[in-house]
């Protein structure tokens, strides 16, 4: 039986010089989808329409023409062709498989050639619409190459015209017969073009999203939109909200109890919350945010404790903030998260009792996060002309790597709040210095453009409760003016990474004003 070529092309660069050949020179039989067989009856080559094999004519104006058991099973029917040259080991698969092809009337296909609509050159146009983009999007075209290239063992796919030649040169040096290697080769390249295809289909409808939500098509974004924001950081700047991964999850599967739409901002400071309050697991945490700065973070016995003493750090701060809480809120820790004006509340769960409660403030936003632990392992940010990706700072903190630099030693309790404040520390905006005493901050200094002005406006956040306080540093000191300014302040253990080239010189100032310092060995900027 002559070797069968399925033609379907939409650029018909090659193609009736490569029928040509098929016909004339290997004695191929041909079939085709209607525009491809027109071009070919008219350079005069003899040619079967898909629709007279198939018996279906094309449909749906051109939706349906190749999608038929007729062509897909020629397809990928395994068993040699003729133009299979490897042996090939006979197996009870290609058995079934040629029962089925001769029970069905369908002759196995050699060869496929398929380029697909012009999706891509379509949307490059000005004006179109998207219902002219869609009726570009190719089905059967993409079906037809993905099946040859899974059965590349078997039949050959081409889907660029520079490859014909290739082809016609494969078969003549081989005896009218393919190499396994020449046909994997192809099958690879087909499987890229399909892939390339699908991305410049999702990529222009993520396109079409964003411009819905009013953002500039330069912003395109591929992904699933979770919903268009209100606005962005300020109300002139356009912002939508996405989905990484195919599933709902972290914020996007967080459930809204009440209160008003959620925006950008809110998000924002929401996951800085989220990360501090993962920090914490023994014991009930809060922690109250400003501008994704924390302004109190406490432990307490209750839920309720913990947020008053959060509150208490900073009560003037904490008007308007976004509060994270690790424990399901109870009805007297909503009692207390009614007493000021607060933008969102985010804990793994929430009492019935307390729901009813915190109803009295309709506008509050309350989020139930059952995982609050689980986020991002990368973080993104866009420069010019690209993205900068790094590997969330998730380092566990582990004191048994700590070094204790000073003559004095911590005692324990020490040690326990120079890792709370550490942990703290970990979330402010660099610079950063925490200070604290009995699992609550007491005053912190973030975003400075100098360290010790970050120590001078946590002290004096902290005013007279500074003796025997703790401090942490997310940075190492570059000299010895912040131990010196926290000394005349009272605090008494300072936790800080280490590594300056005038480390000395701190632990030396540390020493003669009778401090602790431990040094963490590792540094926690952010920015
Ligand atoms: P023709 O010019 O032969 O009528 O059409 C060729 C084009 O149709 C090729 O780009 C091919 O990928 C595409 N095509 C083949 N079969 C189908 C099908 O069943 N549905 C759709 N939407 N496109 C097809």
């Amino acid at each position: 039986m002559a070797p069968l070529a399925l033609l379907s092309t939409s650029d018909k660069t090659g193609l009736i010089d490569l029928a040509r050949s098929l016909v004339e020179e290997f004695g191929f039989d041909l079939i085709s989808s209607g525009g491809t067989a027109k071009a070919l009856k008219e350079a005069g080559l003899p040619v079967t329409k898909v629709a007279d094999y198939t018996g279906s004519p094309e449909i749906l104006g051109g939706r349906v023409k190749t999608l038929h058991p007729r062509i897909h099973g020629g397809i990928l029917a395994r068993g040699a062709r003729e133009t299979t040259g490897d042996g090939v080991a006979p197996s009870p698969e290609v058995d079934q498989d040629l029962t089925d092809l001769a029970n069905n009337q369908i002759r196995s296909i050699d060869l496929v050639v398929v380029n697909l609509y012009p999706f891509e050159q379509t949307i490059a146009q000005a004006n179109v619409t998207l219902a002219e983009a869609i009726e570009q999007i190719d089905i059967g075209g993409p079906a037809m190459l993905r099946a040859s290239a899974k059965n590349f063992t078997y039949l050959t796919v081409l889907c660029n015209p520079s490859d014909y030649d290739a082809y016609l040169q494969e078969l003549r040096q081989n005896g009218g017969k393919t190499r396994l290697e020449f046909r994997q080769a192809r099958a690879l390249q087909a499987f890229l073009h399909t892939a390339a295809y699908d991305r410049a289909i999702s990529d222009y409808l993520a396109q079409q999203a964003q411009t819905e939500a009013g953002l500039p098509e330069q912003f395109a974004v591929s992904g699933t939109q979770i919903q268009a924001l209100r606005y962005g950081e300020n109300p002139h700047q356009p912002a939508a909200w996405y989905q990484t991964g195919t599933a709902a999850t972290g914020w996007s599967s967080a459930q809204k109890l009440q209160g008003k739409e959620l925006s950008y901002n809110n998000l924002v400071d929401l996951e800085a919350a989220r990360r501090i309050i993962a920090e914490f697991n023994d014991k009930p945490a809060a922690a109250i945010l400003k501008h994704t700065n924390p302004c109190g973070v406490a432990l307490g016995e209750s839920l309720t404790e913990a947020y008053q003493k959060a509150f208490a750090a900073d009560s003037v701060s904490a008007f308007g903030g976004i509060v994270a809480l690790n424990r399901p809120i109870d009805a007297a820790t909503a009692t207390e998260l009614t007493q000021t004006f607060l933008e969102c509340v985010v804990a793994p769960g929430c009492e019935p009792q307390a729901q009813e409660i915190l109803a009295a403030k309709s506008n509050l936003r309350i989020l139930v996060l059952p995982e609050l632990a689980t986020g991002p392992e990368y973080t993104v940010k866009a420069i010019a002309g690209g993205l900068l990706v790094q590997a969330s700072d998730d380092a566990v903190e582990n004191p048994q790597n700590w070094q204790v630099v000073t003559e004095k030693q911590p005692t324990p309790a020490q040690l326990e709040e120079l890792l709370f404040a550490w942990k703290v520390c970990k979330h402010v905006k660099s610079n950063a210095i925490v200070v604290t005493r009995d699992r609550a901050t007491l005053g912190i200094g973030a975003g400075q453009m100098n360290r010790v002005g970050s120590v001078k406006i946590a002290l004096e956040q902290a005013a007279a409760n500074t003796q025997g306080a703790i401090l942490a540093s997310d940075g190492f000191f570059p000299f010895d003016d912040s131990v010196r300014t926290a000394a005349a302040a009272g605090v008494a253990a300072i936790v800080q990474p280490g590594g300056s080239l005038r480390d000395k010189d701190s632990i030396q100032a540390a020493n003669e004003l009778g401090l602790v310092m431990v040094l963490t060995g590792i540094r926690h900027f952010l920015h």
